[in-house]
Formats: structure tokens, sequence, C-alpha cells
């Protein structure tokens, strides 16, 4: 057992106070960076947790093979040297059990459970004009009211429902990947179907099929995926990185995604020769991670350098995949290399080669009910005793629908957002004063590393609150023209890019019903956190700051 293991104890029972300076909701990596940082500003802050500990998304996704894509040296708060300097990651990429007992350290040494409430969902918050207050309920009917609320609660954190039909008939157990259960699940030797083949499904096939007795895999689209090359990492080399980490921090806030690729490079596809283009995209497999996505700079922007990547990866998964029908199907085709989220495996491909191993697609074969004993198909009926549906999330804004949010008038978040997710800098939504959402929609979010964007999100939001209290302000609220323009300028980037030409959740199009536009700012971690850092500079430029104290607005 580690020392972080050692460290974990369950959650005390904290009482909600009926007042804190800021409602915190969620208790992962930004939620745990929150409380510390309005500690430090000498607010009062409670928060509310849906599960029974802190970790957020690394506590939810608990399935086989689940481990972060970013690697571990990147995905580390940098908030503190003593932290730094205590923990040791253990491989490249971190597993998920790992990334949560650091949660768990981290909310330990620093002593942040003590103002959480867990297994607490939140079912309202609503803001009063006059007390200039919000009030957050949960479902268990407490309540609390605050001056400021800061939603930590994912970008992905809502499952999508498995409603297929006859599901409730089936008598085997089925699971959801993001929703993991914590008791562990057993599926060796057992007769296993996935439906699903996006990254969580694609890092738990490999590790199912190893003790499965059949393991069939039910796939819509198929998706890029290239080597992670995960290892154990080096103590020398996270000594290396952490050294001096205010300079690889300030190196890290220069890039675009909030981590750097061996092989990213300012040319593009068509400054190389044929050779040299080969070269380079052999080279980026053999190197990993999202090396392959970033060794042209035109890779998302040009369809012809596109091409070349998406063709390069469909001669590797021919290569690698020995029966040539179950290859062809795992050929993505229909949207251009990488504006999916881009999968990092290990032996993915290769798990289609085990006699234990079947892939279904459900384009032929069409999936027609769940029955009591398995999955029906067009074709055949599928036996089964358990079923792991990874089918993905209502992603960027279902979680923050849910928490039934209503600002001024009673407005509610879920209906101005029902024609499209509009947030200044993913930060703020006109007619939601005081409301700041960590990661929101139309920041740069999941197309960086989380951690280096919560940190300059709660950073920023911190500053903000300290310099309205410096000033006796305690109203902030996102303007609407400014809102309209940084929508347009998003959306602008977005159509540079080839992004829109793909059926992601990006987009919103997993989601029946969901307006379709890039719910993400894909301009660069480094021009956003500039336009940020500007926006404060000049007077918090597109907010409208204003005080509910009678006497000074006299
Ligand atoms: P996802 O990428 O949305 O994949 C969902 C999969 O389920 C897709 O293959 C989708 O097919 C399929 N699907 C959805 N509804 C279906 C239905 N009714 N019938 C059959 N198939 C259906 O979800 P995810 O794999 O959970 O990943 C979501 C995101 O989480 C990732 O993109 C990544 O950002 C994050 N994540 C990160 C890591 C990591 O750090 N390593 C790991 C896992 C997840 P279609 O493509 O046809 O819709």
């Amino acid at each position: 057992m580690t020392a972080a293991r050692q460290l974990q104890r369950s959650a005390p029972a904290s009482a909600v106070p009926p007042h804190a300076d800021v409602v915190v909701i969620g208790a992962g990596f930004g939620g745990l960076y929150a409380h510390y940082r309005f500690r430090q500003l000498g607010m009062s802050v409670f928060g509310f947790e849906q599960g029974t500990d802190v970790g957020g998304t690394w506590y939810w996704n608990r399935y086989p093979g689940a481990r972060c894509d970013v690697e571990s040296v990147d995905y580390t708060y940098s908030f503190s040297r003593e932290l730094l300097d205590e923990w040791q990651w253990s491989e490249r990429f971190s597993t998920q059990g790992e990334i949560l007992e650091y949660a768990s350290y981290v909310a330990d040494r620093f002593d942040l459970r003590r103002d959480i409430k867990f297994e607490s969902k939140i079912v309202s918050a609503i803001y009063d004009v006059a007390a200039n207050l919000w009030t957050v309920r949960t479902e268990k009917g407490e309540s609390i009211t605050c001056r400021y609320l800061v939603t930590t609660v994912g970008c992905l954190s809502v499952p999508k429902d498995p409603d297929f039909e006859g599901l409730e008939s089936f008598k085997g157990q089925w699971v959801q990947t993001g929703a993991w259960p914590k008791e562990g699940v057993d599926w060796a030797g057992k007769n296993v179907l996935v439906i699903g083949t996006g990254s969580s499904a694609i890092q738990s096939i490999p590790e199912v099929a190893k003790t499965a007795g059949h393991l069939t895999i039910f796939q819509r689209t198929a998706n890029y995926s290239v080597p992670a090359y995960n290892g154990p990492l080096p103590e020398h080399r996270q000594k290396e990185v952490f050294a001096d980490y205010p300079a690889y921090l300030a190196m890290l806030r220069k890039t675009r995604g909030g981590q750097t690729f061996e092989l990213q490079t300012d040319n593009f596809a068509a400054d190389f020769s044929l050779e040299e283009q080969r070269e380079r995209m052999e080279q980026a497999w053999q190197l990993g991670r999202w090396n392959l996505q970033s060794c042209f700079r035109d890779i998302t922007l040009n369809e012809d350098a596109n091409r070349l990547a998406g063709e390069f990866v469909h001669a590797k998964i021919r290569e690698t995949v020995k029966d040539p029908a179950t290859a062809e199907k795992l050929i993505p085709r229909g949207y251009p290399f990488g504006t999916k989220r881009l999968c990092l495996d290990t032996d993915y491909f290769e798990t289609f080669n085990r006699d234990n191993v079947d892939l279904v697609d459900i384009n032929e074969e069409p999936i027609l009910r769940i029955t009591e004993t398995g999955l029906q198909t067009s074709a055949k009926h599928y036996p089964a005793d358990l079923i792991i549906f990874a089918i993905g999330f209502d992603a960027m804004t279902g979680p923050l629908v849910n928490l039934g949010i209503k600002g001024r008038g009673g407005h509610s978040l879920k209906d101005a957002w029902a024609d499209g997710a509009e947030s200044y800098l993913g930060l703020a939504v006109p007619g939601f004063p005081n409301l700041f959402t960590v990661n929101g929609p139309s920041s740069p979010s999941v197309l960086t590393n989380m951690i280096l964007s919560l940190e300059q999100h709660v950073d920023w939001i911190a500053d903000c609150i300290a310099a309205l209290r410096e000033r006796g302000l305690d109203i902030i609220e996102a303007r609407q023209d400014a809102t309209d323009e940084w929508a347009q300028h998003t959306e602008m980037v977005a159509n540079h890019t080839l992004f829109p030409k793909a059926n992601s959740w990006y987009m919103g199009a997993n989601v029946e019903g969901k307006p379709r536009m890039f719910l993400a700012y894909i301009g660069g971690f480094d021009n956003y956190a500039a336009r940020c850092d500007a926006v404060a500079a000049n007077d918090y430029e597109g907010f409208a700051l204003s005080t509910s104290k009678v006497e000074e607005r006299a």
C-alpha cells in the first residue's frame, strides 16, 4: 500500500453552513484547487460533491484500462512546490487509480475535505437579485446561500443513458464506463459485450479481452487511435522536469494544448517531400501520443494534409489486424483524421487478433434490442453475462444545465442555452451574475491539459473576486455584446479547422436534439490565457461590474 493510499480516509460528514462567500460545486481537480485558492483569499468556502469522495472524472471512470492521455509530468498541479517534491508518478501515463490517489493525497495534504459535503447532488442554484445571493440546494433538501457560485463539474461527467430497448429485461449485469461500480466488476471467463468504440472503450477492450471468456464489440463509427507507448516513469525524468517547474510551466502555457510533442512543427505538410512526409509520420507513430496530429501544422486544417495522416493510420491498421475483413471494419471513414478526439491506446488493434474477440459493425447489423440473455441484432443473438456501455457523455453543457441554475428573473441556464451554449470566455454567462464556470463551454478545456486549464481558470476567478473586493464591488456579470463577440470568434476559429466536419461530441452531435456548435475554444491555450489576462488588465472588459450596497450606489 502506498503512503498516499494509507493517508486516504473516508470523507467526514461536513455540516452545511447557512452561508459561505463562495460555493464550489464538484470536488474533482478543479474543485480541490478552488477550495485551496479561495481559502487563501480569506474567504469562506463550502463545496458539494455527488460522489462519496474527491477525484471527479477519476472517481467515476474506474473502468479497466482507464488512464490519462496527457503525460503524468504535465498532468500535475503546479500550485505547490512542496506537492511537486512529495509526489512521484510511477508511469508515463498515469492510471485512474494513481490519479485518484493523488487527488486524495492533495485533499489530505491541504485539508480540503473539511468544507466539502459528499454524496450531495445539486438540484437547484437560484440567484436572488435583491439580496445578490445564490441559494444552492441539494437533493436531500439542504441549502446554503453564497455570493459567488463556482462550478467545477467537469466537461465529461454526465454519461449518456443506455436507452436500448429491452435493457430492463436483461438478467445479466450491465455497467457504464463513465459510472463504473466502485466495488469493481468481474468479467473473467464471461461472455462480455462492449457497445461503443470511443476512448473509454478503446482503453477497456484490451484489458477486458485478456480474461473474458468471449468479448464482442459493437462499433458504430470506427475511431482513429495511435499507440500511447506507456511505460514506467523514471524518477530522474520527473526530477528533471520538476526541478524548475515555474520555467516548465511558463513553457507549457505558451503552447496551444498545455503540453508539448516532440514533432510539433510550424511547417505545413507540403513543405516536406513525399519521402520526408512518410518518415515524419513513421517517426510520429513510433513516438506515440499526439505526435501524428502535430507533425504537420495543417493536419486538422487542410484536407490534403489530413488525408495523408488518415491513410497512414489506415495502413497501420491493415498491417496490425490479421483478418482483412475485421481490419476493413476498423478503418475510420467519413470524417477527417483527428477531428474526433484522437485516442491513445495500448494494443487496441492487436486485441482484434485474439480468438476470443469479435467485432460487429452495427451499420451492417443494427442492434434491435437487449434481451433477457443478451443482445439481438438484425442478424443474430449474442448471449451475454455482462454488457459494458461505453457510449459517451452529454459533454460540456450537460453537467451545467443539470444543476438547475436560474439567474436574473428566474431564467434558467437550460433555457439560455436552448439554441447553443453562449458563454463569455467559457467563464461566465449573461444573466447569471457572480456565476463562474470552470472549464465551461467555449474555453479551451478538453482540447488542453485539463489541470493547466483549470488552474488558469481558478486563478483568474480568484484574482477577479479579490479585485472586486478591493474596490468594494460585489457583482460581476458577462455583457451580452462581449459574449456575442466571443461566440463569433470561437466559431470563426473552429470553422478555420476541419473539426466541424465530424459528428463528434465536441460538436454536440452525439446527443439527440443538442444544438450543433463547436463547444470548446480551439484557438489555443496560449492565446486564450493572454485574452483572459488582457480582459482583467483592461478593467474586466466585457463584464459589467457593480455593487449591491445601497450606500455605495447612491
Ligand atoms: P465517445 O468518444 O463519445 O465514444 C462513444 C462511443 O459510443 C462512440 O463509438 C459512439 O459511436 C458509440 N455510441 C454512442 N451511442 C451509441 C449507440 N446508441 N449505439 C451504438 N454506439 C453508440 O465517449 P468516450 O469513449 O467515453 O470518450 C469521451 C471522451 O472522454 C474522450 O473523447 C476523451 O476526451 C475523454 N476520455 C479520455 C480518456 C483519457 O484521458 N485517456 C479516456 C476516456 C475518455 P459514434 O462515434 O458513432 O457516435
